[in-house]
């Protein structure tokens, strides 16, 4: 089975691969496509996102190789918008929305850097309760739907990173299932995110898997993704992804084609 990946950071965010090192592998994993998607300028934590001034830089450079690359590899220009970045669309062929952070009162807590930083976002915000804080996260997640209606919601549960939320916790997933109804109202199409798994932090994608059959049963999308931030993992585990979709009783997956997607059999 043939993939595409619409997820990919390079050296304009926090990437180690070039954008033409990524083309590169996509053409040699026999890739259908590749799309990037650097991290959005956060004016609370600019460590790893591209610089405000990079961006007409980030988009001249994969315009100019995806018409190089046109005969070998369709090449598409996204973005990862985060919640609180400001973007012109218009800019990109796609964007996916993602929430990285929580900032309260000038404070900036990482939701997805450290199982550090998400016990201190609890205690300092949430006064140690996690069930509050899961809250406040997935009631972002759905906002930044409604606000930005993106193309693809990013690693929705990413909260789950480092195994701090209580997932086997009914009250818990209660109030991730009703964030995701909400969110779908705005977007129906989500990834199945693999980048945890290449990083060593998980053992299954994002979302859960019961989130993906809560997908399934919403009749909703999903969008294969690898959070790549090395070239040699655009395709990470998505075989094994396809079979999950198929264990959640989806028939196909979506793929960009540059103006819209494409539904392809699993
Ligand atoms: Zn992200
Ligand atoms: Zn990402």
């Amino acid at each position: 089975m043939r993939f595409s990946n619409l997820h990919t950071h390079t050296t304009f965010s926090d990437g180690v691969g070039t954008v033409r090192e990524n083309i590169e592998s996509a053409i040699a994993k026999n890739m259908l496509s590749l799309g990037f998607s650097d991290h959005s300028f956060t004016a609370c934590d600019t460590s790893y996102c591209m610089k405000l001034e990079d961006y007409e830089k980030y988009c001249a450079e994969v315009k100019t190789l995806a018409a190089e690359y046109k005969e070998k590899l369709p090449v598409f220009l996204g973005i990862e918008k985060d919640y609180y970045s400001e973007i012109e669309a218009g800019m990109f062929d796609y964007v996916i929305a993602s929430v990285h952070y929580i900032v309260k009162n000038g404070v900036c807590y990482p939701v997805d850097h450290t199982r550090a930083h998400q016990e201190a976002c609890m205690n300092d915000l949430f006064g140690g309760n996690v069930l509050d804080m899961a809250k406040c996260y997935y009631g972002m997640v759905a906002e930044h739907a409604a606000v930005c209606k993106p193309d693809v919601i990013g690693h929705f549960d990413v909260l789950n990173k480092f195994s701090f939320m209580p997932e086997k916790d009914e009250k818990y997933m209660y109030v991730a299932e009703d964030a995701f109804r909400e969110t779908f109202k705005h977007c129906k199409r989500f990834e199945v995110n693999t980048g945890g798994i290449s990083r060593g932090w998980r053992k299954e994608p994002y979302p859960s898997f019961g989130l993906l059959t809560l997908l399934r049963d919403l009749g909703g999308e999903a969008v294969i993704n690898s959070d790549s931030h090395h070239p040699d993992n655009l395709d990470f585990y998505f075989n094994e992804s396809a079979e999950l979709l198929r264990c959640a009783g989806f028939e196909t997956f979506s793929v960009f084609n540059g103006k819209g997607f494409d539904k392809i059999k699993l």
